[in-house]
């Protein structure tokens, strides 16, 4: 048995590791309530020993989200994190404990509660003046958290002036980002296609969002927000519903599943009621949130250094099947990653059967320490995608030999190398290499690329099998007799890919670049590319440094392109497809209003304009030549302002002596 003073160090240990998965890396690797299990456990000894405190213990803080790159803002009230119970006796005991405190000791005239949905994603705090936003800051370590404002005013369900009348001059109001179960499935969609790694599930995409330096980026991956708490020196209500009920007057998203009980003996219905009617929420929740209603119960209940006393979270266990490993086999993607996958004995859980988890990699097999034949614990949150959490060890057979990774690709044979700072394995065998070529032969005829029609994932591989299709300049020599003479494709088959094959000769020149699968260049990226460039020469000819100049085209990207165009055979590939007959510029009238005059320009965009939008003056940037972006730094030519910049952002320009223009200015600019 160790002491006390070495489990709590262990714990200590334990935590800080897991909240560094948690919060920087955005993976965890233990479930929330084993984390809550060891939190619980630390608090405890903790109590007990009170000489052993530290102010540096995980139990002191409620984990940070801070990100370099924004501007870090005090909170003027800290933002608490809530504790949590895991049933209705919990529960009970909590009203309890708040009715004793407040010198009801029978609860014979028991607290009315709010009960509302947890909603699982990252906490915002709204600052309004004047029935303005002017300000929005993450949680951050509670004391202070990250400005993003720019990020949050793309969130169209968030007021950015409210409606109606009675709000304080000043107000906070706190809520949860979210990104909906729809936004998080198409983000991932695109993000398997584009094989980057997968959001575990719609909060660490929430919370991965908010943080992005792009605010178009940011609005286009659709976030949403609720919010569940209001703050201010005079609040219109002296309870926390009826100021729910203004607040969604206002235009703040409130949810109607928010319920008024007048006391504990309706928690019970609520949770059961809430537990079926979550399921049918667009956005992912984890768990239940009751409050005391009355404000002066609040103040005189108060809070723990870590959470508010009239405020408890209640969990909703994870959905968790038990079941044995078949065999883990290795997938070989488009771009050589090799994946591995657990082939389960099938199991249902949350409604379906469950036959294959991804492992996602190396690391993550090892972590979870997996032996061939293993029972290992699946869970399934509401994602789409179920994971493996853990390994049941006792049920191991004493023989069993511990999972191993694969050393040579699984298709060709060619020794696999890691790739350097990741935990991919990848196959370097690019070009010979079967589900590699197969991969990016889908890829080109995917409704996103070039969208031919009746190739589909197992058609690319009887094309390429039979030989008819070894790269993708070759579906412009196809021939409708040689694909009649395939089994399985039928005369009105062949006819559909030879007119999809024939209409993706006028399909534009960034979906020809996004088609010919370069490493990292997605949708968005080939977009910036083909804006950038112009036309496929001049991609082609472009040197590292041009590259890193075109907005949003980092150095990773910059090098992968320079990479694709040095290999002979995709030179050879390109060439072909433009004796094919593919776009390979961009149309003459997007070209025609391209000029150079903004060209070297780093230029900041902040405020709220009046001629165009936004996202139209960046565009006008980048088509005269500019470079968008984010923050002011010594690099930035001039910020373009409209009204309400920011006056933090005002004060670092006046700093750097960096010149503000307003809209006019810039208008007459880039008059030719
Ligand atoms: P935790 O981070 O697990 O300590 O839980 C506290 C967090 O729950 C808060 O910071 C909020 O981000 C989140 N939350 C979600 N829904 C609610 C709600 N209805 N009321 C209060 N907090 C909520
Ligand atoms: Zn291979």
């Amino acid at each position: 048995m160790s002491s006390p003073a070495q489990r709590i160090q262990q714990l200590r240990d334990e935590l800080n590791s897991h909240n560094h998965a948690y919060y920087v890396d955005n993976r965890p690797v233990i479930s929330d309530y084993d984390y809550d299990m060891l939190m619980k456990e630390l608090e405890k000894l903790e109590a007990e020993h009170p000489e052993l405190d530290d102010p540096f213990s995980p139990t002191h803080r409620v984990g940070s989200d801070i990100t370099k790159g924004f501007e870090q803002v005090a909170h003027e009230r800290p933002m608490l994190s809530l504790s949590n119970t895991y049933s209705v006796e919990e529960v009970d005991e909590w009203v309890r404990r708040c009715n004793d405190s407040l010198g009801n000791p029978d609860g014979l005239k028991s607290i009315p509660i709010v009960g509302e949905m947890k909603f699982d994603g990252t906490s915002i705090s709204l600052i309004y003046e004047g029935g303005r936003l002017v300000r929005a800051v993450t949680r951050g370590d509670g004391e202070k958290g990250d400005d993003v404002t720019e990020n949050i005013k793309t969130i169209r369900s968030i007021p950015l002036v409210l409606h109606g009348e009675g709000y304080p001059e000043r107000f906070e109001i706190r809520g949860e980002i979210v990104l909906p179960w729809k936004a998080f499935d198409r983000l991932n969609e695109e993000r398997a296609f584009n094989e980057e790694p997968l959001f575990a599930n719609p909060r660490n995409a929430a919370a991965g969002t908010l943080k992005m330096q792009n605010a178009a980026e940011v609005s286009r991956r659709g976030l949403d927000a609720y919010f569940y708490y209001l703050l201010a020196d005079e609040l219109p209500c002296d309870n926390h519903y009826d100021n729910m009920l203004m607040a969604r007057k206002w235009g703040f998203k409130v949810s109607h599943l928010m319920t008024l009980m007048d006391d504990i003996s309706e928690v019970d219905e609520f949770i059961k009621r809430l537990d079926v009617e979550r399921k049918e929420l667009p956005v992912a929740t984890d768990g239940l949130v009751f409050k005391v209603n009355n404000l002066r119960q609040q103040l005189n209940l108060g809070y723990t250094s870590k959470s508010p006393r009239w405020a408890i979270a209640y969990k909703f266990a994870a959905e968790r099947a038990l079941t044995r490993l078949r065999f883990v086999s290795f997938e070989v993607g488009r771009m050589g990653i090799v994946t591995p996958v657990a082939n389960l004995e099938p199991v249902l859980l949350s409604g379906t059967i469950v036959k294959r988890a991804s492992l996602h990699n190396e690391d993550i097999v090892k972590t979870l320490g997996i032996h061939e034949g293993d029972m290992l614990y699946v869970e399934k949150g509401g994602e789409i995608i179920p994971k493996i959490t853990g390994v049941d060890t006792a049920a191991r057979e004493p023989d069993a030999a511990p999972v191993k990774f694969i050393t040579h690709c699984p298709d060709c044979g060619t020794p696999l190398v890691r790739i350097p700072g990741e935990a991919a394995w990848q196959c370097p065998n690019k070009y010979g290499c079967r589900p590699q070529i197969i991969g990016r032969l889908e890829h080109y005829v995917g409704r996103h690329a070039m969208d031919i029609d009746g190739v589909g994932e197992e058609n690319a591989a009887l094309l390429y099998d039979a030989g008819l299709v070894r790269d993708i300049a070759d579906f412009y020599t196809l021939k409708a007799a040689d694909l009649e003479a395939l089994e399985r494709v039928g005369p009105r088959t062949a006819q559909r890919i030879l007119e999809g094959v024939e209409a993706s000769k006028s399909v534009p020149f960034d979906r020809v670049i996004y088609s010919l699968s370069i490493p990292f260049v997605g949708e968005t990226v080939a977009r910036k590319l083909a804006r950038g460039t112009g036309d496929i020469d001049t991609l082609m000819s472009m040197s590292r440094d041009e590259l890193v100049a075109i907005d949003d085209i980092g150095p990773r990207i910059a090098d992968a392109v320079i990479e694709y165009f040095c290999v002979p055979s995709n030179k050879v590939i390109v060439e072909r497809l433009r004796e094919a007959g593919l776009q390979m510029a961009l149309p003459e009238e997007d070209k025609s209003d391209r000029t150079d005059l903004l060209s070297g320009k780093t230029i900041v965009i902040s405020g709220v304009f009046s001629k165009h939008s936004r996202e139209e003056y960046k565009e006008m940037i980048e088509k005269n030549g500019g470079k968008n972006s984010g923050s002011i730094s010594k690099k930035t030519s001039f910020v373009l302002a409209g009204d309400n910049m920011g006056p933090s952002k005002l004060e670092k320009a006046r700093s750097l002596g960096i010149p503000v223009i307003d809209e006019n200015e810039f208008l007459a600019m880039i008059r030719k």
